[in-house]
């Protein structure tokens, strides 16, 4: 019987989920996108916690690590750095060897504001922020029922789903 598996087929599934504590005086960004509240993301970064679940999608379809190897929170090159940045780094490095993003799935746990006004513009701005045609882009926003962290609007948080296809063999 064989002992180690030779084909697979040319699919990679990634997630991730970031949470960040809410706080005043940050900016609250979300898929690149700032939304107007009186809190934000406690961060070393901008603590967009969409485009981190989605980073560290990225890099887990590709068993490239996560977010905090590549950006370690420990060195001053990376305070304040704009998630769409870090994005925008990482992303030579999960489309290479031929492979390209078939979708991209978010969800976003947030209990106020409400979401509803901006979620066509990040999903809209996730899709450039990618080179995806927007209907290849979901981005879901839910509350957390009032059941704390996010619940009690001290933390938001996001999860990613991402698929990625090989284009030559
Ligand atoms: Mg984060």
């Amino acid at each position: 019987m064989a002992t180690s598996q030779s084909f697979f087929p040319p699919f990679l599934l990634g997630q991730g989920y970031d949470i960040h504590r809410l706080v005043p005086g940050r900016p609250l960004m979300l898929g690149g996108v700032q939304v107007a509240h009186s809190m934000g993301s406690e961060a070393h970064s901008d603590g967009d916690v969409v485009l981190h679940a989605l980073i560290d999608a990225l890099l887990g379809a590709r068993a490239k690590g996560d977010i905090g190897e590549h950006f370690p929170s420990s060195d001053a090159a990376f305070k304040e750095m704009p998630s769409r940045v870090m994005l925008a780094r990482i992303l030579p490095l999960v489309l290479s060897d031929g492979y390209a993003i078939a979708n991209v799935d978010m969800t976003v746990f947030l209990e106020r504001p409400k979401l509803s006004p901006y979620k066509q513009t990040i999903q809209s701005h996730v899709a450039a922020l990618l080179a995806l045609p927007v209907d290849r882009v979901s981005f879901k926003a839910k509350t957390a029922e009032k059941f704390p962290p996010v619940g009690s609007g001290d933390a938001v948080a996001a999860s990613a789903g991402i698929l990625l296809y090989r284009l030559t063999p």
